[in-house]
């Protein structure tokens, strides 16, 4: 019996949970919170990462370990290692915990970015202002998330707002300011590596984010082959250039037919929920498969999906139940603002067939706004 030790215990350990019980697997869940919503799901070690005897705790009773959250000391990761396999690896890891490390990467691999600067003083952010111009987003390096640590500059005066907002962190997790991409689309490619190097990916999926939260996923993105290729080439090279095992997420900008890489998730992602119902295999078997070296799963896309993420609260589940391609996620958590505490998907035969469905589940659910975007997208 394998037993996968999973860092973090949150919605992404849930589903991955979910996921392994056919394949026979047993799972060890790790968090500081007693009440994380995979506990309910897989017995748990609670404690703080950095805790060396609860990770020992937990390095004891597993045969392998990875991630459902990206922000697990790089120390504990790497400590972790010298005693169970972990994959990803520390290595990747690090590199995608830090904003500047993984762009400098995207750069050296070719993989377009927007303008950045690294930022360690109140002169350094009037400099690369300069350069860079504005609008822009001064960012955590480290540790942000969901739009969190992060403070959009419309116009030179708001510098010193954003010094007064974030400049404490520069000498912390440290700061980066990017230009601001007038996008017209965000897309994400979901993607894995095995353990071998073999690599596959979802078809393209567009991401619509309200305050710097993902709101709604569409997939297979509308897109043209060459723009899925391109998506899928930067993806690979980053994937081998980290030696990468398991699950990750590119987010890109599409702006006038280019893409622009904005951040890589070193986990399973928000915008591949809907690969549970909407593909030949989910993203979380897919995970498992790969870190466990076991053959990689189908990619193929079953029609249509659209996942819509709940937030705060959970609405009534009927309006979906009742669709045909109807699919309701409750993470089991308490509401509470911001906080993801579920998503719905939506999958069916044609994009028109899955725009009327989300405009009905819309209408019952008072959600107009939500879905429009959706389905403008989908009608074209
Ligand atoms: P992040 O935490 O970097 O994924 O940012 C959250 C969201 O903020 C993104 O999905 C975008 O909607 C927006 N955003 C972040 N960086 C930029 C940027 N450089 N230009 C335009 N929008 C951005």
């Amino acid at each position: 019996m394998t037993t996968v030790g999973i860092l973090g215990g949150g919605q992404l350990a849930r589903m991955l949970a979910l996921s392994g019980a056919p394949l026979g697997l047993r799972f060890l869940v790790m968090d500081s919170a007693a009440d994380a919503c995979a506990g309910q799901f897989a017995p748990m070690v609670v404690g703080d990462y950095r805790d060396t005897a609860a990770l020992a705790e937990f390095a004891s009773r597993i045969d392998v370990a990875t991630f459902d959250f990206e922000n697990v000391p790089s120390e504990s990761a790497q400590w972790l290692s010298e005693r169970v396999p972990v994959f990803p690896s520390p290595r990747a890891l690090a590199t995608a915990q830090d904003r500047l490390a993984e762009k400098t990467l995207f750069v050296e691999l070719g993989i377009p970015v927007p303008p950045f600067a690294a930022i360690a003083s109140r002169e350094d952010l009037d400099a690369a202002l300069a350069r860079i111009g504005t609008p822009a987003i001064l960012k955590t390096r480290r540790l942000g998330y969901d739009g969190k640590g992060q403070f959009r500059i419309r116009s030179s005066e708001d510098a010193g707002a954003a010094w007064t907002a974030l400049g404490a962190q520069a000498t912390t997790v440290g700061l980066i300011l990017e230009g601001f991409v007038a996008f017209q689309r965000e897309l994400s490619v979901v993607a894995m590596r095995g353990r071998d190097g073999e690599f596959r990916a979802w078809p393209l999926t567009e991401n619509w984010h309200v305050d710097g939260v993902l709101s709604a996923s569409l997939a297979p993105a509308m897109a043209d082959a060459a723009l899925v290729e391109t998506a899928h080439g930067h993806a690979r090279k980053l994937a081998d250039a980290l030696d990468y095992v398991g699950v990750f997420a590119l987010e890109l900008f599409c702006r006038d037919g280019v893409l622009l890489a904005n951040e890589l998730a070193p986990r399973v992602h928000n915008s591949g929920h809907w690969t549970i119902e909407g593909a030949e295999t989910s993203q979380f078997e897919n995970h498992l498969r790969a870190v466990l070296g076991l053959p990689l799963g189908a990619t193929r896309v079953l029609g249509h999906a659209c996942m819509l993420n709940w937030i705060g609260s959970m609405p009534d589940a009927n309006a979906v139940l009742r669709e045909a391609g109807g699919h309701w996620h409750d993470y089991g958590k308490d509401p509470r603002k911001g906080r993801k505490v579920g998503h719905a998907t939506l999958r069916a035969d044609s994009p028109d067939q899955l725009a009327e469905a989300l405009r009905r589940v819309g209408e019952a659910l008072g959600r107009g706004e939500q879905v429009a975007p959706v389905i403008e997208r989908l009608r074209g």
